[in-house]
């Protein structure tokens, strides 16, 4: 019988492991599991081909083949509410995450950094900071590498200094019992997934387990300025926290339009920061902080904040045209994202909608709305549910299924000044693959626009 308390330093020689779910991280799994001398068996609901791996496998469904498992390994992808998953659960069968079993064959520091929005940002912004201190920095999780990959990359070349920088999802924080990163970090938490979870709450305690094994010397590091947050850790030990509002338990203080670490040396103005808004500043916060604490410079860390750029599909300026401005903000697939970008711009005509994540509240977008959005266009699946939300509070709204007519309607005319946003709240799965794919044809239609014959 496996220790599930002990779970990661189980001899996993001639046991029986399987992965539900292979897609990215699936697979990254599958390689790392190959490399321990287990009896591995795959087991995905989709019709993939899984030749390639001369594995044991399953396609088109899960059988009680699974039940046979001494590990179940599940990507982030499978629901976890999935009727086999609780089948597994409820025969006591030890169930984990692809990032819980990629963390138990490194021994290097884990930074790991989760929250409902900025992930990417952050993520990328404190792996470039750690890179330029010239850390071995491997990035992955939700950003991209799955860990699996990293760590056998770091096993196969021996990586004297590595650090894994991991974005993680709360998908990915569903199946953790030993996962103890060096860091973690919080950056914010606000409605979202509620198609996967029942409540608040549990799309909470999955964020939280970011830090369930937290102990000497590791730290978590969190928004001070997030209500939710700050009361539910208000009580935790090794916390270091970030605000954008004079905290004098946070590290870094802003004052004067400048960032001053905690003996009052600046850090950086804000004027020499390429990223835009407050959001953005909590990012940087929250960076600096992590970094401060793997002893990184200041000066390290400025130079780093003053070269990084925006990313792409988050807020991003696709073109200017006669002082009409036009924003990708394709990223945004909650509401807490859209009111951020809201609070950017004034006349805005924005476009919301695609495939919905639960029963989203838009209503709370109204007190940033008001003096600031023009009009609404609400597009795709979403659209009506959208619509009725937000037309009782009197805005200029219509619905247009179609993406490419949605986005055609909400471009004013030559003479208004403003701007176009697509910050659109919601998965863009209706009518694209991703988000990327939704804020690139985005990109097309405005760049292809011929204003002067329309
Ligand atoms: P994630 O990886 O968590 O989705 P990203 O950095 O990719 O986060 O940004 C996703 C969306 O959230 C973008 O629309 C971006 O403008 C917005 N955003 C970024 N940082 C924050 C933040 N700290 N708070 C609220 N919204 C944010």
């Amino acid at each position: 019988m496996i220790n599930i308390d002990n779970i990661k330093n189980t001899n996993w020689n001639n046991k029986n492991i399987s992965i539900i779910g292979y897609g990215k991280s699936g697979i990254a799994a599958a390689k790392l599991c190959k490399t321990l001398n287990c009896n591995l068996f795959i087991s995905d609901c989709s019709n993939k081909d899984i030749t390639d791996l001369e594995v044991d496998y399953e396609v088109g469904g899960h059988s009680n083949k699974l039940f046979g498992s001494d590990l179940i390994i599940t990507s982030p992808g499978v629901p976890s509410k999935d009727g086999i998953i609780s089948e597994c659960i409820e025969k006591e069968i030890p169930f984990v995450s692809e990032v819980e079993f990629a963390s138990w064959f490194t021994s290097s520091p884990i930074i790991a950094i989760t929250g409902s929005n900025g992930k990417t940002t952050t993520t990328s912004l404190l792996s470039q900071i750690l890179l330029n201190a010239n850390l071995d920095v491997l990035t992955g999780g939700n950003i991209g590498t799955p860990f699996s990959e990293n760590v056998i990359i770091e096993n196969s070349s021996k990586l004297s200094n590595c650090i894994h920088v991991l974005e993680v999802s709360s998908f990915q924080m569903e199946y953790v019992y030993n996962f103890s990163p060096t860091i973690s970090c919080l950056l914010n938490i606000s409605e979202d997934h509620m198609d996967r979870y029942d409540d608040m709450d549990e799309y909470l305690n999955a964020k939280l387990n970011i830090a369930k094994n937290l102990v000497e010397p590791a730290w978590l590091v969190y928004n001070a300025d997030d209500s939710v947050l700050s009361t539910s850790l208000k009580n935790r030990h090794r916390t270091k926290l970030f605000s954008l509002s004079s905290n004098m338990q946070a590290y870094y203080q802003i004052n004067n339009q400048k960032i001053y670490d905690n003996n009052n040396n600046m850090l950086i103005a804000l004027d020499d920061i390429k990223l835009n808004g407050n959001h953005n500043l909590q990012n940087i916060l929250a960076a600096a902080t992590i970094s401060n604490l793997l002893g990184v410079s200041d000066k390290i860390i400025s130079q780093s904040v003053s070269n990084f750029h925006p990313l792409n599909h988050r807020i991003e300026l696709v073109r200017d045209y006669n002082g009409i401005q036009f924003i990708n903000d394709s990223k945004a697939t909650n509401v807490d994202s859209v009111k951020v970008a809201i609070e950017s711009f004034f006349n805005i005509n924005l476009i919301l909608g695609g495939q919905l994540k639960g029963n989203l509240d838009f209503t709370q977008l109204i007190p940033s709305m008001e003096n600031r959005v023009n009009a609404i266009v609400c597009y795709g699946e979403s659209g009506e549910y959208i619509y009725k939300q937000l037309k009782p509070y009197g805005f200029d709204i219509i619905v247009i299924e179609q993406f490419q007519a949605a986005i055609h309607s909400s471009i004013p005319s030559l003479n208004s000044k403003g701007c176009v946003l697509l910050s659109p709240g919601c998965a863009s799965f209706d009518q694209f693959d991703s988000y990327k794919e939704r804020g690139d044809e985005f990109k097309r239609i405005i760049n292809e626009y011929n204003f002067e014959t329309n």
